[in-house]
């Protein structure tokens, strides 16, 4: 949870008070644009757009919006590795350098040690730590680290596989390329038995021939 936590440090400010601060910035830079934000169709742009980085796009930065969570017992059986698998967690997350959206999937894996999580936590948290100004790489990380934090255990792996609009509509105009980022932590990093059978329920990360030997947090494509 290392970056979780260090990047929470967060404002002081009430969810009021930060739409109110935005709004006006916002106000700001409409005007440095040469628009006029008193015009009809523009009056309320500033409020809509603060109250949305307060309370949808970047609520993953209130420590308050983390998914509240359920658990069940688990007793590992002794002759499998029993491994919990979600694909196609669908993410919208917003790259902090340019500050436009991010799509795309992550894909996690677990192996359970006392405990399961409820299954649509799994794509809460993702969502969670996507509601920020983000960076893939971090992103794909967070999730991992803090799933292994969660569950208490050390076997967790996350793909991820996003389309940058940074990317697509501005600078190169690339809108085919998506970018790719794992993270393995545990048995999925360090059992090549058990990258392989990450690679078996993920067959599109094994499209790159040294996935898996890379180092972690690497992007894939
Ligand atoms: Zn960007």
């Amino acid at each position: 949870m290392r970056y979780a936590l260090k990047r929470l440090g967060g404002s002081v400010l009430s969810d009021d008070e930060k739409i109110t601060v935005i709004a006006e910035k916002f106000t700001g830079i409409l005007k440095a644009l040469g628009l006029d934000p008193d015009s009809p169709s523009l009056k309320e742009t500033p409020k809509r757009v603060a109250t949305m980085y307060v309370k949808e796009i970047f609520v993953g930065l209130k420590k308050e919006a983390f998914p509240k969570l359920t658990f069940s017992d688990f007793t590992k059986p002794t002759r499998s590795s029993s491994t919990v698998v979600v694909k196609n967690i669908q993410l919208v997350s917003h790259c902090e350098h340019h500050f436009v959206p991010m799509v795309g999937v992550a894909h996690i894996a677990y192996l359970p040690k006392d405990k399961v999580i409820g299954l649509s936590k799994l794509n809460r948290i993702a969502k969670y730590f996507a509601s920020r100004p983000q960076l893939q790489e971090r992103l794909t990380c967070q999730i991992a680290e803090s799933l292994a934090h969660i569950l208490q255990t050390p076997d967790v792996a996350v793909f991820t596989e996003m389309s940058h609009f940074c990317v697509q509509g501005r600078g190169v105009l690339d809108k085919e390329s998506t970018t790719r980022a794992h993270f393995l932590l545990g048995r999925f990093e360090s059992d090549p038995s058990f990258r392989q059978e990450f690679l078996w329920f993920f067959p599109e990360a094994s499209m790159k021939k040294n996935y898996g030997e890379t180092s972690q947090n690497s992007r894939l494509a």
